[in-house]
């Protein structure tokens, strides 16, 4: 696996790539198996696979902790290399925002509710890095996971909206044994908040099966069994799968969105309706 850690290496490391298409995973490091599935899906997609590694601070809010952010570049590399990845990209700070930049970009649509609101510009971090990040690669496919439903959404709007000449595509969520999706923010659970994580992926799978039949009860009962399991919910919504606007009855496309913290530990979770 090659690495490059400046624009001149990451030419050189793609000019190798010859005629091969290129796909591209966008990361902040902490990788674990979540992340290998994109990898992986880029791989079996045929061509060359880089993936980068970039801890955004313009996706960090004022309260957000971008220092405890954990990082371990030495695992990172590993975990890319098991996973069959080419390239490693691994910009610092001033690679991607070089003094004198002065371009965001700000999606609006599919950004403006859910992480959008509870979190203000950090979408405008995410478009606007995912924008840096296909400039500087160049890549054909993008692979984002579906954990982060609204992220892709807010993303393939900004490659339609700016005709990016590149391909979205979406990786379904991997989950542990118990159902928790798997995020770098897990370890930061307790022993016993790791048991009742579980509870969030169990009842949006209730919610998901009975929405059809029941309608938005289905969803005041989900809420009130996550409160019950000792969850504070920051939001759980029906809402269309691309649009992200809230639903008052499921139809074909309505997806779940939720977020729900354990003590000081957001998690974030999307089931598909039906
Ligand atoms: P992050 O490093 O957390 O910004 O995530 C980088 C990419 O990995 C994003 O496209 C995430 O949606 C994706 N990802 C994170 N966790 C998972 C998971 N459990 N399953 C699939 N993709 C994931």
């Amino acid at each position: 696996m090659l690495v490059a850690r400046t624009l001149d290496e990451l030419r050189a490391a793609r000019a190798s790539f010859g005629g091969r298409t290129l796909g591209l995973v966008p990361t902040m490091g902490a990788l674990h198996a979540g992340h290998q599935a994109l990898v992986q899906a880029a791989v079996a997609a045929g061509g060359a696979v880089a993936a980068s590694i970039f801890v955004n601070p313009l996706q960090f809010g004022p309260n957000e902790d971008l220092s405890r952010y954990p990082r371990d570049e030495a695992a990172d590399l590993v975990k890319l290399q098991e996973a069959g990845c080419d390239l490693a990209w691994l910009p610092d700070v001033a690679t991607m925002y070089p003094p004198g930049n002065a371009t965001t970009v700000e999606v609006a649509g599919p950004a403006l509710h859910w992480e959008g609101a509870q979190r203000p510009g950090h979408f405008r971090g995410v478009a606007t890095v995912v924008a840096r990040l296909f400039g500087q690669v160049r890549p054909d496919h993008a692979y984002f996971g579906e954990k982060d439903w609204q992220q892709v959404q807010v993303v393939a709007r900004m490659v339609t909206d700016l005709l990016l000449p590149v391909q979205v595509v979406p990786v379904p969520t991997v989950r542990d044994d118990d159902g928790l999706a798997l995020s770098s923010r897990n370890r930061f659970l307790s022993p016993e908040e790791r048991l009742l994580a579980a509870v969030l992926p169990t009842v949006l799978r209730t919610a998901c099966a009975r929405l059809p039949a029941e309608g938005l009860p289905a969803l005041d009962a989900a809420r009130q069994a996550l409160e019950q399991a000792g969850f504070t919910v920051d939001y759980l919504a029906l809402v269309d799968a691309a649009s992200l606007e809230t639903l008052t009855e499921p139809r074909p496309g309505s997806r779940v969105l939720a977020a729900a913290r354990l003590g000081t530990v957001r998690l974030l979770d999307n089931m598909a309706v039906g």
